[in-house]
């Protein structure tokens, strides 16, 4: 840890300035300058992990190997820095209290009153420093979530003075902010940034660069006045101007000097220039596309920007992979019915249903199943996904009237879709899902085998309901094949469909493991699979 330099990114002025983005983009620029660099966030809130928050408050949950439920932030830096994360590089108030609690609880404070200065930041400095032991790092970049002002930071912002304060130039604050540009005065304004620095500054805290989220250009009057009202050098203001992509982050921080600023604060000699070859052949990829197709994804949170999160980059990577345009249509599928359905998803070239859980939308979900498995549409299907293409299945198939999930209507006579059996015991609902990473053996010669090219995988799952094994051999026999298994818990992970081009249901979520280095094989067979269907080759 004693050589482990410490990047902290704050933001103010306003939220969803793209915190997550800014922090994955240094990180990958000092990654491409060979360095090892890890990102941790520290969510204010007081929820243990976002896990138990629906996507309405807090977007997509974000599931790590280790099975951890965390901020979405977290896949942002895994799919910019092809670094897995874990349990450790989220930490909440609710952990970081419940923690400090217990030892209390236990005596461990012998006596003490216990208080916010020092137990609570003590606690939070000690997990900060944690990750930067376990993982041998140069850099642990932490962004602190939400905004200099909020209550609920100020311990956070109290451990970073600390931090500080005791590892001087050991310690790099940067503060991402806005500078919005009025258009009746025709001007950018750098008086919201002043006003959040001297907020940042009142709390005990210099920001050594400032990163100024803008929709025009800085000039260097606006450089200078930002750097003489905050305390910093002119060098130190990087300009952030809106992007095509958030994959063009990391080139625009380049080309602003961010990753030199970082490394001349910390003392850390300059060798070369990052290599970001590999990072602008896929940008090239996706900026050029060949060919363009139109995929369906049906689910209930689609007019949430972030509800999806995953599976949307996941589009982007396959479609950069395959460099094709996925224009991606999204489908409330609490609004699709019989009357519809024709013109809701003609047109589309593929169709992913989204995992998700209550029964809201589900109607909707299995008619669009059953759309692309009549039509020949390539399908995938993500968890609750693939669990709504085994009930269609069953009932429109089989004839099995009726046929449910147990998790929507528990006097079903066909309970194709059943809790599993380790999941009845459990009571509490947080962190008590089958979560995180598990083997699956894939059966040879199926669609899931090639995808991968291998027999055996292992993804990420966040589920209580699984295919009910009694009917495994009912399915198989009208073409409804179980061909990913998980051999120690005979657990299907896996359905295929026979004589169908492409229908693939998994219980796990491929899209978590998507990057921008590693495109999920699934999603870029998938694209491809939807590239063929468009051209009309199968
Ligand atoms: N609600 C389903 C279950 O718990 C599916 C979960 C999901 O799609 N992530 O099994």
């Amino acid at each position: 840890m004693s050589n482990t330099k410490f990047i902290f990114v704050t933001g103010g002025v306003a939220s969803s300035l793209g915190k997550g983005i800014i922090s994955a983009s240094i990180a990958k620029l000092l990654i491409s300058r060979g360095f090892t660099v890890s990102i941790q966030k520290l969510d204010p809130y007081i929820n243990i992990d976002p896990g138990t928050l629906n996507p309405y408050e807090h977007g997509e949950c974000y599931v790590t190997d280790d099975g951890a439920e965390t901020d979405l932030d977290l896949g942002h830096y895994e799919r910019f820095t092809n670094v897995p994360t874990s349990q450790a590089n989220n930490v909440t108030t609710g952990v970081v209290y419940q923690s400090v609690i217990s030892k209390e609880r236990k005596g461990e404070f012998l006596g003490e009153t216990v208080q916010v200065i020092p137990h609570i930041t003590d606690e939070i400095k000690y997990r900060i420093k944690l990750l930067a032991n376990s993982g041998n790092l140069d850099f642990l970049i932490t962004e602190i979530g939400g905004t200099v002002g909020d209550i609920e930071s100020l311990p956070f912002i109290e451990a970073v003075r600390q931090m500080c304060w005791e590892l001087g130039n050991s310690c790099i604050v940067v503060h991402l902010t806005l500078i919005p540009y009025l258009a009746a005065a025709g001007e950018l304004k750098t008086k919201p940034t002043q006003h959040s620095v001297k907020l940042l500054q009142e709390q005990g805290v210099q920001p050594d660069i400032i990163v100024c989220r803008t929709e025009r250009s800085l000039n260097e009057g606006i450089r200078n006045k930002i750097a003489l009202f905050c305390n910093i050098s002119p060098s130190s203001v990087i300009e952030c101007i809106d992007a095509e992509s958030i994959y063009d982050v990391p080139i625009l921080m380049k080309k602003e000097g961010l990753d030199l600023e970082i490394l001349r604060k910390a003392d850390v000699p300059v060798i070369g220039e990052p290599d970001l070859e590999d990072w602008e052949k896929f940008l090239h990829k996706l900026k050029n596309p060949k060919s363009q197709v139109h995929i369906g994804l049906i689910g209930k949170y689609v007019e949430l920007k972030d509800a999806y999160s995953s599976i949307n980059e996941a589009f982007i990577h396959a479609g950069a992979a395959n460099e094709c345009f996925v224009d991606v249509k999204l489908v409330h599928s609490e609004f699709l019915d019989e009357s519809n359905m024709h013109e809701m998803l003609n047109g589309l070239d593929g169709i992913l249903v989204a995992p998700g859980f209550g029964e809201r939308g589900i109607e909707g979900k299995i008619l669009a199943i059953r759309y692309a498995r009549e039509n020949g549409i390539p399908f995938l299907g993500i968890c609750l996904g693939m669990q709504c293409a085994v009930i269609e299945f069953g009932r429109n198939v089989l004839g099995y009237k009726g046929a449910h999930s147990t998790e929507f209507d528990t006097s079903t006579p066909y309970p194709v879709i059943d809790m599993m059996e380790m999941q009845k015991k459990i009571s509490g609902l947080g962190g008590t899902m089958r979560l995180g990473t598990y083997p699956c053996h894939l059966q040879n010669g199926s669609i899931a085998a090639d995808v991968y090219g291998t027999g055996n995988i292992s993804e990420r799952h966040r589920h209580r309901f699984e295919f009910n094994n009694e009917y495994k051999e009912a399915f198989s026999q009208a073409g409804m094949t179980s061909v990913g298994l998980n051999e120690k818990d005979n657990l299907v992970e896996i359905i295929e469909l026979k004589g169908h081009p492409w229908f693939v249901g998994v219980q796990f979520h491929p899209e978590y493991r998507s990057t921008v280095a590693n495109p999920h094989p699934l999603f870029v067979k998938f694209i491809e699979a939807a590239v063929d269907y468009a051209s009309g080759t199968k």
